[in-house]
């Protein structure tokens, strides 16, 4: 659609009545301009507290369950009274606080069927960890319309077309397309600002999916590449994507711009300002993706690009501390490459992403490292797919290592710097902190290591000060040497 803008406001960004007025307020000040989608996450923390009172209600806890669902209740109904507290807004807050009633009621008797079954069926959990983006969209487009914004809460499971991997769904982009213009585009055309739920979405025969932790990022670029949109801007609590995650590293520089390459290798390697999986559907159509601050307006943020002219060196440094090795070892008379093409089809089949993988050529043993959340899936499908070999003494017990991090240096101009990698792996021992895996893809893009958890913090702090190199502003200047 002609000079769509599609914008995403972040957990934090709705965190509060009074961060919702700042988020009205930018949408009231671009939605002049442009026509807009907004994309809205749950208010921050709310999706953990979903997600909690559901591990607590299979294990049969109701009185979390009770106490969960009032703190839920009532933290929502507080925002729409100070959010919708004018004279003239008392319709608008009753309909909006009847909503909100009505979508906890929701949540609440999906968790009160959990705890009956004693079983959370990922369907279910999907269907109500979704009301919290559900709840947030209501309060958000009330309020637009008390500030006299025309706009309708949508929830994404009427737009966003998934396969039925529930926990991490992906989109069926044709049928996403059909959607969005039988809902979304005659909103739009009729000068009604939809505000989509982030996250959710649902398969084609209407069973509810998600799309992975921090999704709404993907929700919004699938919006975007849906609908053609000319721009996207992603509205977060930082000032854009930064050579490290300031909550580890002080002196941290902002990147004016980086290519969709580098921030997809920036999210799959544990930068959590981007869903991994964001800028997939934006980098064949080239739609340029902003990372502003909501909390800053005025700072420029970082700007997602197709390419630059000059390559710029290392870019920044990642980490990732949820992680765990697994480490698989045949005996001389397995072939290796068989056992590991076994292991990996088990895994891919069981819907485990590995985040590095290295084999040695002479033992043929392998090791990969994987989400600690996935240990149990994973460790289930390689053993029930080698039961004889392990039976026999064939492969050697599995090993899984939790007491790892990953630490991943990005950048498009490392491929032109000789001898980078000898400087990152110096800065890593001179801390007297021992590499266990050494990764580089192919791209030359990415130098991902495995060290000790322990000195995972110090590991990055060392490798972000060997390798900080100018900054260059959207313009093309230095800004930091
Ligand atoms: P939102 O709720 O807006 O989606 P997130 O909490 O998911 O925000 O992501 C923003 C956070 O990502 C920042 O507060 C920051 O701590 C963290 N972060 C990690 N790595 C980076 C990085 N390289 N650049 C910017 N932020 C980062
Ligand atoms: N609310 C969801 C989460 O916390 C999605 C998001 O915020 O992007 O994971
Ligand atoms: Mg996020």
């Amino acid at each position: 659609m002609k000079n769509l803008l599609i914008m995403k406001f972040g957990g934090t960004s709705m965190g509060s009545a009074e961060r919702m007025r700042v988020a009205a307020d930018i949408i009231a000040e671009h939605g002049k301009q442009w026509p807009l989608v907004v994309v809205v996450s749950a208010m921050s923390k709310v999706t953990d507290l979903l997600l909690e009172t559901m591990r607590r209600a299979e294990l049969g806890d109701r009185s979390v369950i009770e106490t969960n669902v009032k703190t839920l209740l009532d933290q929502h109904l507080a925002t729409c009274e100070q959010l919708l507290d004018g004279p003239g807004s008392a319709a608008l807050r009753a309909a909006a606080s009847d909503a909100i009633r009505s979508l906890v009621a929701e949540f609440e008797r999906i968790t009160n069927g959990i705890a009956m079954l004693g079983e959370r069926p990922p369907r279910s959990v999907d269907e109500a960890v979704a009301v919290g983006e559900r709840l947030s969209s209501v309060l958000l487009s009330f309020h637009l319309e008390s500030i006299g914004v025309r706009a309708r809460s949508v929830n994404a499971a009427e737009v966003i077309v998934t396969d039925a991997v529930f926990g991490n769904a992906s989109p069926l982009m044709p049928a996403t397309i059909a959607k969005c213009a039988e809902k979304l585009v005659p909103l739009l055309e009729a000068g009604v600002l939809p505000v989509v739920t982030g996250f959710n979405a649902a398969t084609a025969d209407g069973r509810p999916t998600t799309l992975g932790r921090g999704g709404s990022d993907f929700s919004a670029s699938i919006l975007a590449s849906a609908l053609d949109a000319e721009e996207l801007w992603i509205w977060t609590d930082v000032d854009g994507i930064m050579s490290a995650d300031p909550r580890l590293v002080e002196d941290v520089s902002i990147l004016h711009e980086v290519t969709y390459s580098e921030a997809a290798e920036l999210a799959y390697n544990g930068a959590k300002v981007l869903h991994p999986r964001t800028l997939a559907p934006l980098a064949e159509k080239q739609i340029p993706v902003w990372s502003k601050n909501s909390f800053d307006r005025r700072k420029p943020g970082t700007k997602i690009v197709s390419h630059f002219d000059e390559p710029k060196g290392v870019r920044a440094v990642t980490s990732m501390s949820n992680v765990a090795l697994v480490s698989m070892e045949p005996s001389a008379s397995l072939s290796g490459t068989r056992l590991m093409a076994r292991s990996l089809d088990a895994l891919a089949l069981a819907n485990v992403e590995i985040l590095v993988f290295s084999s040695s050529s002479y033992r043929q043993s392998f090791c990969f490292l994987i989400r600690k959340t996935d240990v149990p899936v994973a460790l289930e499908a390689l053993e029930s797919n080698l039961t004889l070999e392990l039976a026999h003494g064939y492969l050697k017990p599995i090993e899984v290592d939790e007491n790892v991090g990953l630490l991943a240096v990005v950048g498009e101009g490392m491929r032109g710097i000789p001898g980078l990698a000898g400087r990152v792996f110096t800065a890593i021992s001179r801390e007297n902190i021992n590499i266990i895996v050494i990764s580089q893809g192919s791209s030359e893009l990415t130098i991902a290591m495995v060290v000790r958890l322990d000195g995972l913090e110090r590991a990055v702090r060392a490798v972000h000060k060997e390798c900080r190199v100018p900054e260059v502003s959207a313009v093309g200047e230095p800004v930091v040497s």
